[in-house]
């Protein structure tokens, strides 16, 4: 018997969208490896990679690191994962050259894309939710501020020793903007791609964390019934 094939998926959406939020939900329900090629590029900083120095500049100013660093790093990331775990895809594809290179490596190994979940919210929203954004240093776990006291988590749920919580060196608002301005100009496009593909699934955004976890969740079983039903 050939072992059941684990979900293959896309997070896509403008950053601040809640990508690694609802990637955090879907790993403690379903099991399913996380991909972040941001969270991949800030472990090599911290590890003062070569790889991360030469990443640096580009993400302190919020614009895409080069396409032949980048899609190496995450198909490298990919290949390490075995086909019955499945994976998702968090900040990654960001244009053209990158979908592409991943269909590619993807159908070299017999594997496609299941999904695409795109989380659709608006610029202002986003520059709301990056302003008060806080990750922790050692699992990269997204927090925020309190909506009340402004005030952030002091220490990570999700780490042993409680891991320490900083803010990102490129949520600053010149970064931000830059961001935001490329994915609608480089990323966006990208959605036509797996439009006409037939993966692609649009969710709002702006409702509560919860919401768009349930909301996900459904599109997650609308995908595994439709496989099912053609095997
Ligand atoms: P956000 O959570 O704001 O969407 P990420 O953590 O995904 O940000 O990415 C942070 C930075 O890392 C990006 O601004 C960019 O410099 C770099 N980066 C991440 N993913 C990619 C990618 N797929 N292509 C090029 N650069 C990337
Ligand atoms: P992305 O990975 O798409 O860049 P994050 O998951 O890091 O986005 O979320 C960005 C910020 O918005 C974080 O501070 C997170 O706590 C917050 N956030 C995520 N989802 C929601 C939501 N549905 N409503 C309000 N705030 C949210
Ligand atoms: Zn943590």
């Amino acid at each position: 018997m050939t072992e059941a094939r684990g979900i293959k998926l896309v997070l896509f959406g403008p950053p601040g969208a809640g990508k690694g939020t609802q990637a955090q939900l879907l790993k403690e329900r379903l099991g399913i490896e996380h991909v972040s090629s941001g969270d991949l590029f800030r472990h090599h900083l911290s590890n003062g990679t070569e790889l991360g120095e030469l990443a640096r500049g580009y993400m302190n100013r919020g614009e895409l690191v080069p396409d032949q660093v980048t899609i190496g790093m995450v198909i490298d990331r990919i290949g390490q994962i075995s086909d019955a775990q499945g994976f998702m895809l968090d900040g990654f594809p960001r244009n053209a050259a990158q979908a592409e290179a991943l269909e590619t490596a993807l159908r070299e190994r017999g594997q496609a894309i299941d999904k695409v979940v795109h989380i659709q919210v608006d610029d202002g929203e986003l520059i709301r939710r990056l302003s008060n954004r806080y990750i922790c240093r050692a699992c990269q776990r997204p927090y925020a501020r309190d909506a009340e006291t402004g005030v952030p988590p002091a220490k990570c749920a999700d780490c042993p020793d409680g891991g320490d919580i900083y803010q990102r060196d490129d949520d600053t608002e010149e970064a931000v903007a830059n961001r935001l301005s490329i994915y609608h100009q480089e990323t966006a496009p990208v959605l036509e791609f797996y439009r006409q593909r037939g993966l692609l699934a649009d969710i709002p955004g702006e409702q509560t964390i919860d919401a768009v976890h349930h909301a996900v969740l459904r599109i997650l079983d609308a995908a595994h019934a439709a496989t099912v039903s053609k095997s």
